[in-house]
């Protein structure tokens, strides 16, 4: 972990998430002016919306789902996902703001990473039907979004921000800081989303993430939550 400016060594997964953040960013501008030249009509501006509308609420759902997966099952030694995902959500409970001292390509780099063979899918999609420009305005969407969740995540938890995105987040299209707050409260066990938060109450409500965590019980035995509780009381104590 490095402090916003202080200078950072460039190691190869640095120039692999600078390389991600340039191709993402690139691939994206790209689709979204294919997607303007190809909207001709009223009908094909309608289409563009509701894809846009409904990439926005499945990064939405797509935060949730991972963040409530790597804060519920596995530990650090998790294989693979243990260190890179696992133990920052496992971290992040204990100590919130350590997320405000990231970069900008630390923040959004590995998103960009993740997210930038959607961009591509969605630049081979055939534009002349609404078919077509549903599902390449859905990708360019989705991306766009995941791509924002850890920015829009670091700004739920900054203490000094522009007027502009205190504006988006009052207005509940990023995540809001009040919001979020909900989710930081032991143990940490529900409004899992983190882009806009829009389907958080919603999941609570029908109480999705513990009727999955039911079913995950019934189907293999293991039981979610354990290990972050061990982790947070083991952080505490020294
Ligand atoms: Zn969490
Ligand atoms: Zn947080």
């Amino acid at each position: 972990m490095s402090d916003t400016g202080q200078a950072h060594e460039m190691t190869p997964h640095r120039m692999f998430e600078i390389a991600g953040i340039t191709t993402f960013a690139s691939l994206e501008i790209w689709l979204v002016y294919r997607l303007v030249q190809a909207s001709s009509s009223t009908e094909s501006i309608v289409t563009l919306v509701l894809g846009a509308l409904t990439g926005y609420v499945a990064a939405d759902f797509g935060s949730g789902l991972a963040h409530w997966a790597f804060d519920r099952y596995g530990t650090e030694q998790t294989p693979v996902v243990g260190q890179n995902f696992i133990k920052p959500f496992r971290e992040h409970h204990v100590e919130p703001k350590g997320m405000t001292r990231h970069d900008f390509v630390e923040t959004n780099g590995n998103n960009c990473i993740a997210t930038a063979p959607i961009v591509a899918a969605g630049l081979t999609v055939d534009l002349t039907s609404q078919h077509g420009l549903f599902i390449a305005m859905f990708c360019a969407s989705i991306s766009l979004f995941v791509f924002g969740t850890n920015q829009f995540h670091k700004w739920s938890h900054e203490d000094r921000l522009p007027g502009w995105v205190k504006f988006l987040q009052n207005a509940h299209i990023i995540l809001g800081i009040k919001h979020h707050d909900v989710h930081h409260t032991p143990p940490f066990d529900k409004y899992y989303c983190i882009t806009s938060g829009l389907l958080n109450p919603l999941l609570l409500k029908i109480q999705f993430f513990p009727r999955m965590e039911a079913l995950i019980f019934r189907l293999t035995g293991v039981r979610a939550g354990q290990s972050d509780a061990e982790y947070v009381a083991a952080r505490k104590s020294t």
